[in-house]
């Protein structure tokens, strides 16, 4: 299998001011390249997930078994940054034996740049799309027939000499990945044969995410740091990934290099992160609406002028965690603190 990652996005989207635990794949090449190194590449390596997996796991069997040439239905995932999506979709290609394209939504800027993604494409390739609900309309239509029936439309030459042609394209499998299914456009969903959310990870799961990151990094780590760990983790492997390399780097500046309770205690105290891994972002968020707006529903745009956040940060970084663990609610009218919520901040007077 071969992967190829097309230019970075030359617009970056929401971006969230870097946050330990906000989900996100931070831009410097650094982290990216040490996220690489920590992926599984198979079904067996992927840890959770098992719904997700034996749905996957059973379409491309029954392609392998048919052997006639079909290639694999379009997969769309979704769920909160982090959770696995981009990692899923290197270990479906591998598992088809197909080379993967990695691709992103803001990157693909004009329909021609899509069609020569499109025209490079070889019989079986996996096409990884990012943030695929963020493609422009434009594009979003020529991936429509590419998708449907693998033609290309092109449109060649401008005003009354333009002329349209229709290409063959080889057979290929496009996995988009979202944070939002709302945000993508009706006929674009319809394209995928097998849509799947990815749950957040329990945490068993992510205490082996913990395990497995540790081992790989050379690092010992005790079972009681690793259980400690696991629950600041906001239930997202990424974020239990970054914990353990800063807590690694906090015991080899300040203990031995083992990863013990106290260290653990220690490092998390310095980063902030509370014990259902909240960090002052999060309780800031929670306490401006608080002071401001008390028990009262609260709109997106509101909260994002309250903490100076775009309102896609909020909604993608920031709420779905709560949500989650029911320090917010969505009601019709806008998003309220629970009274869980205040308890919690009560434990914490500051941010
Ligand atoms: P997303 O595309 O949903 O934002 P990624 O696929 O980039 O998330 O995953 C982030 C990191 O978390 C990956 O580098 C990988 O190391 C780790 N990871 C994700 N899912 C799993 C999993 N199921 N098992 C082990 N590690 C995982």
């Amino acid at each position: 299998m071969s992967i190829e990652r097309s230019a970075a996005p030359a617009d970056a989207g929401p971006t969230p001011q870097h946050r330990l635990v906000d989900g996100s794949l931070d831009d410097n090449s650094a982290e990216q390249a040490e996220e690489a190194s920590l992926r599984p590449t198979s079904f067996a390596d992927y840890i959770g997930q098992e719904h997700l997996k034996a749905n996957l796991k059973l379409a491309i069997d029954a392609v392998k078994k048919r052997a006639d040439g079909t290639v694999l239905d379009h997969v769309l995932l979704y769920g909160p940054p982090g959770l696995g999506k981009t990692t899923m979709a290197g270990v479906i290609a591998r598992e088809m034996g197909a080379n993967l394209r990695i691709t992103s939504g803001p990157a693909i800027e004009r329909a021609g740049d899509l069609a020569s993604i499109l025209t490079n494409l070889q019989n079986g390739d996996v096409l990884f799309i990012d943030e695929i609900h963020r493609l422009r309309r434009a594009v979003e239509e020529v991936l429509y027939s590419a998708m449907e029936d693998y033609k290309l439309d092109i449109v060649i030459g401008k005003g009354p000499a333009a002329r349209s042609v229709r290409l063959d394209l080889p057979r290929f499998t496009v996995i988009g990945a979202t944070t939002r299914t709302g945000s993508l456009a009706g006929p674009l969903r319809d394209r995928f044969g097998l849509i799947h959310r990815l749950e957040y990870y329990k945490i068993p799961e992510i205490e082996r995410i913990i395990e497995r990151t540790a081992r790989l990094l050379g690092t010992t780590i005790a079972p009681e740091a690793t259980a400690l760990l696991a629950t600041r983790s906001r239930l997202t492997p990424r974020i239990a990934n970054r914990l353990t390399k800063r807590v690694r780097d906090y015991a080899d500046v300040n203990g031995d290099g083992i990863i013990d309770v106290p260290i653990a205690t220690a490092a998390l105290q310095m980063m902030e992160i509370d014990e259902l891994g909240l960090d002052p972002a999060d309780r800031n968020m929670l306490r401006l609406m608080l002071e401001n707006y008390g028990d009262r529903p609260v709109g997106l745009n509101t909260i994002a002028a309250l903490t100076g956040d775009e309102t896609a940060t909020i909604e993608d970084y920031y709420e779905p965690y709560l949500l989650q663990l029911g320090l917010l609610e969505r009601t019709p009218r806008g998003r309220v603190v629970t009274s869980k919520a205040k308890a919690h901040l009560n434990h914490h007077p500051s941010a």
